[in-house]
């Protein structure tokens, strides 16, 4: 037997090291230690359950586990083989406990592609990664593709950047393949800001070596010898796995020099962030690594023509470069077999406010946001009705309870008034005020605007100051007009996507709820 226990920043924060270290003295003093192992993994993405173990080889899962419990589990199950039951998982509807990790309705309709990995592996053994079929694609690529070959494959397969933009990725990989210039980097953006959202984290706590291997595929299709990951500072525990993880790789040659004995070098390097909004974006980024201050620039020159130091760069996000393994060992057939017309493969989507099953899920593209909410999401609690859901963070927008049957793709989003941006879902209640929402959300990207540009600078700031008109019932006739016709100059002629992007949540607002607008503007008077 073997017991699995989540050690991701979700289950540590509610107590995870503290049941481990109880769980391996209770063993010690059974004397079970030789027998069973335990095992620290990443992520299961149901964190509202956590701390969350699970018991091998029958898969039980245990949640809400707390250091006291340790001694009867340790006597009950992993003595005599009897479940406990009072720490198994409970259905929030029927409240019917489900011991079996796969028959709970949250992992159900979930496709765990990116995630496949995450609270299965130890991401601080590059064993179990290899055992799970690591760096097979990397060496296919190496041995048996020519760089051309990875490229028609990753432009077949239909995968699309997610980071938020949604541009196909080997269209992008191939421009920097053909950009002229001898040196040439890849970069990993993993600056993840979007509040609410913890998808990258996850997957750097949860299984480093995908997003390395990823990106060693893509170094060695464009002609780059050097990478750089971008991560924000405030991932200590993602940083910390990577490192490892970059160690274990370089001493089994899987990066590094003559990988293979191809004639391929890649060199890793991690750059901490100092937790700039900002520097998610490209161009900021590229300027942050270099030692510059972390400020937007124009584009064109795209990053793909001249990007960090003015060489020829690839920027994809964590969750973009974790999928580009399995696309090359399973093939681009069976990645576009995923998901719809235009939008291929899965996505994973951070779940948080007004909703029972808080946590990550992977989906595939096409599923409908009643589908994630109601099934795997569990649903609003406290018998609340939904109102609203705010896709893409900051730079997205709100859908209300008429689009809960639309399916989530990238332009069936953009269509809406939202976008898929990284993949942060904050769910909201009947209770909920969304001319408050649309506050919180520019109040947000106003004091993360780097100030370069006028419209993004100043617009932003008059428009918080309308928004905080109407919210302390001092809103005048005008304001929504103003309102409206602000957020749409700003969005025009904002230098970057923060700015461009910025006044989404108040313009879906608008469009789905502008009642409420109206509702706040009348009662002063
Ligand atoms: Fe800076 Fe905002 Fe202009 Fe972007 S849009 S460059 S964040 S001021």
């Amino acid at each position: 037997a073997h017991v699995l226990i989540c050690a991701g920043t979700g289950c540590v924060s509610s107590g995870s090291k503290k049941v481990e270290t109880a769980l391996r003295d209770e063993l010690v003093k059974k004397g079970l230690d030789q027998e069973i192992k335990v095992v620290e993994t990443g992520c299961h993405g149901f964190c509202e359950m956590g701390p969350i173990l699970i018991v091998y080889p029958e898969g039980v899962f245990y949640c809400r586990v707390q250091p006291e419990d340790v001694p009867e589990l340790v006597d009950s199950h992993l003595y005599k083989g009897r479940i406990v039951e009072r720490l198994l998982y409970r259905e929030p509807v029927s409240h019917e406990k489900i011991p079996n990790y796969n028959d709970i309705a949250f992992y159900k309709k979930q496709h765990r592609m990116v995630l496949a990995n995450c609270g299965h592996i130890n991401p601080e053994e590059i064993g179990e990664y290899i055992a799970a079929g690591g760096y097979e694609a990397l060496a296919k690529a190496l041995t048996v593709m020519k760089p051309v070959e990875v490229v028609a494959e990753m432009k077949k397969s239909g995968l699309r950047g997610r980071g938020g933009g949604g541009f196909p990725t080997g269209t992008k990989w191939e421009f920097t393949r053909n950009a002229a210039g001898d040196k040439k980097y890849v970069v990993c953006n993993a600056d993840e800001g979007d509040p609410g959202a913890f998808m990258d984290r996850s997957v750097l706590e949860g299984d480093p070596h995908r997003v390395i291997e990823g990106m060693a595929i893509c170094g060695y299709t464009i002609g780059a010898d050097e990478g750089y990951i971008y991560v924000r500072a405030e991932y200590p525990l993602a940083i910390k796995r990577l490192r490892i993880a970059m160690k274990q790789a370089e001493e089994m040659g899987l990066i590094g020099d003559n990988i293979f004995n191809s004639g391929f070098n890649f060199h890793l390097k991690i750059k901490e962030g100092a937790g700039a909004f900002v520097c998610g974006e490209e161009t900021a980024l590229l300027h942050s690594i270099e030692g510059k201050r972390g400020m937007p620039r124009p584009r064109p020159p795209f990053p793909a023509i001249a990007g960090l130091w003015g060489k020829p760069t690839n920027i994809n996000n964590v969750e973009t470069f974790a999928n580009v393994p399995q696309i090359i060992t399973k093939g681009a057939d069976w990645y576009a077999s995923i998901g719809t017309e235009r939008s291929k493969g899965t996505k994973v989507f951070a779940l948080t406010g007004k909703i029972n099953n808080t946590g990550l899920a992977e989906v595939p593209m096409g599923i409908t946001m009643r589908e994630i909410i109601y099934e795997i999401g569990g649903g609003i609690p406290n018998g609340k009705k939904y109102k609203a859901v705010q896709i893409g963070g900051p730079s997205g927008g709100c859908l209300p309870e008429q689009l809960l049957d639309l399916p989530v793709d990238y332009d069936s989003l953009i269509q809406a008034g939202a976008m898929m941006g990284s993949g942060g879902l904050v769910v909201m209640d009947e209770t909920t005020c969304m001319v408050d929402i649309a506050k919180f959300f520019l109040n947000f990207t106003q004091s993360e605007s780097c100030g370069k540009c006028t419209p993004c600078r100043e617009g932003t700031k008059r428009m918080l100051e309308i928004l905080n008109r109407i919210t302390e019932g001092k809103g005048q006739e005008n304001d929504i007009d103003l309102l409206e016709e602000m957020a749409k100059n700003i969005k025009a002629t904002a230098l970057c996507g923060l700015g461009q992007t910025a006044p989404n949540p108040v313009l879906s607002t608008l469009r789905y709820f502008r009642a409420e607008y109206e509702a706040h503007i009348k009662e002063k008077r």
